[in-house]
């Protein structure tokens, strides 16, 4: 008789879902024979202007050492983030995407017995590497989609080793202001890591929104996460890195894979982070789209959620999935959150003008379908 491997694995491993990623664009033209350069994708935060020609010609030039493993202390990219951030280059760790560095924290500091805090409609990875290693997930409520800081520290115990926050948050958008942040890192107990995950902060730049960086001197179990998949227009190459105390850092390096950022995403994270015309021009684009689509839903008497990040989630009134479906049908593919909880709700991604009209003509036609 063989073994049942399902009910062999860990509890928490046995009640998790995987992530479910936004539908590739190849996948739907295979599915309804639709041509995909027809085919409009906003449903992963990815950044429409395709990626900084500064980083594809260092990529190109990269190629050449393709056989050699990669700088395992990407010295060249922590030396640029930690002259920018302000930071000694011991406070940088490098992941193969911002989603590698929580991960780093779950199997540094999470184990069966102790437990992470995160809020209800927050990013679908907290969940999964909490419970990958054996640590209980416990979900705060949300007020008003966002994180209730307040119900969070009331939720934090002697087993609480990790509580997530995102500002602004992914689905939702919603983010706190510095005065709560200022709050909260103080009521902390000094045995908690806060992750605070800044994966859009870019995108909120000249906002009320608060640079976790201003806070890393003043607070040691502070890490602050941002990536290079969403601004940066570098989302394939998996790079993101984190920012916290030396010790914290060194923790984290000790279970880090050796080489775990490859040398095309080094060094096109080099060049990313000096392409200032690049981003000023991805927050413009962003800028702009976020009043397209907030305009277009205006005209179909929709409202939403107000977002600081490169994404917007509109309520449909009604359950969201056959309209998620319809625009399948149209060439249209954005993102379904019903699995976090938003059954309402369809989360898109800001695209190009054009893309973006695209989106609101064809929601159109699929709301007037009843
Ligand atoms: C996209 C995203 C990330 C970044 O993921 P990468 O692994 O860096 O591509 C992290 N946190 C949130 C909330 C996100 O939405």
């Amino acid at each position: 008789m063989s073994g049942n491997f399902l009910a062999l694995a860990q509890l928490g491993v046995q009640q998790l879902s995987p992530y479910v990623p936004g539908k590739p664009v190849d996948e739907l033209a295979r599915e309804l024979n639709l041509d995909p350069a027809n085919i409009v994708k906003l449903a992963s935060n990815e950044n429409p202007l395709g990626a900084s020609p500064k980083a594809l010609a260092a990529i190109r030039e990269a190629l050449t050492e393709l056989t050699r493993y990669p700088d395992g202390n990407g010295f060249a990219l922590k030396t640029l983030l930690a002259d920018q951030c302000r930071v000694e280059l011991n406070q940088v760790t490098l992941g193969n995407g911002s989603n590698d560095i929580l991960e780093l924290v779950a199997r540094a500091y999470l184990a069966p017995g102790l437990n992470a805090v995160f809020s209800a409609h927050a990013f679908a990875v907290y969940p999964i590497v909490t419970q990958a290693v054996g640590a209980q997930a416990k979900v705060i409520p949300a007020k008003d989609w966002g994180h209730d800081l307040s119900a969070m520290l009331a939720a934090i115990d002697a087993d609480t080793r990790v509580v997530f926050i995102a500002n602004p948050n992914n689905p939702t958008g919603t983010w706190f202001d510095a005065e709560a942040l200022d709050e909260f890192l103080q009521d902390v107990p000094a045995h908690v890591l806060v992750v605070l995950d800044e994966a859009y902060i870019e995108y909120a730049e000249g906002s009320d929104l608060p640079d976790g960086l201003d806070y890393l001197a003043a607070y040691p179990n502070l890490l602050v996460s941002r990536t290079f998949s969403k601004a940066y227009g570098l989302a394939s190459l998996r790079v993101g890195y984190g920012l916290s105390s030396a010790i914290v850092a060194d923790v984290l390096n000790r279970v880090r894979q050796p080489f775990n950022v490859n040398s095309l995403a080094l060094v096109a994270a080099c060049a990313a982070l000096q392409d200032v015309e690049y981003l000023a021009e991805s927050r413009r684009l962003n800028e702009s789209g976020m009043q397209q689509l907030q305009a277009g839903f205006r005209d179909l008497g929709l409202s939403w959620i107000p977002s600081k990040g490169n994404f917007i989630c509109v309520d449909l009134g009604r359950v969201a999935a056959p309209v998620f479906e319809g625009l399948l049908r149209e060439g249209v593919i954005v993102r379904p959150v019903a699995n976090y909880g938003m059954p309402n709700h369809l989360r898109i991604t800001i695209g190009l003008p054009s893309e973006n009209s695209r989106f609101l003509e064809a929601l159109t036609k699929v709301m007037a379908r009843g």
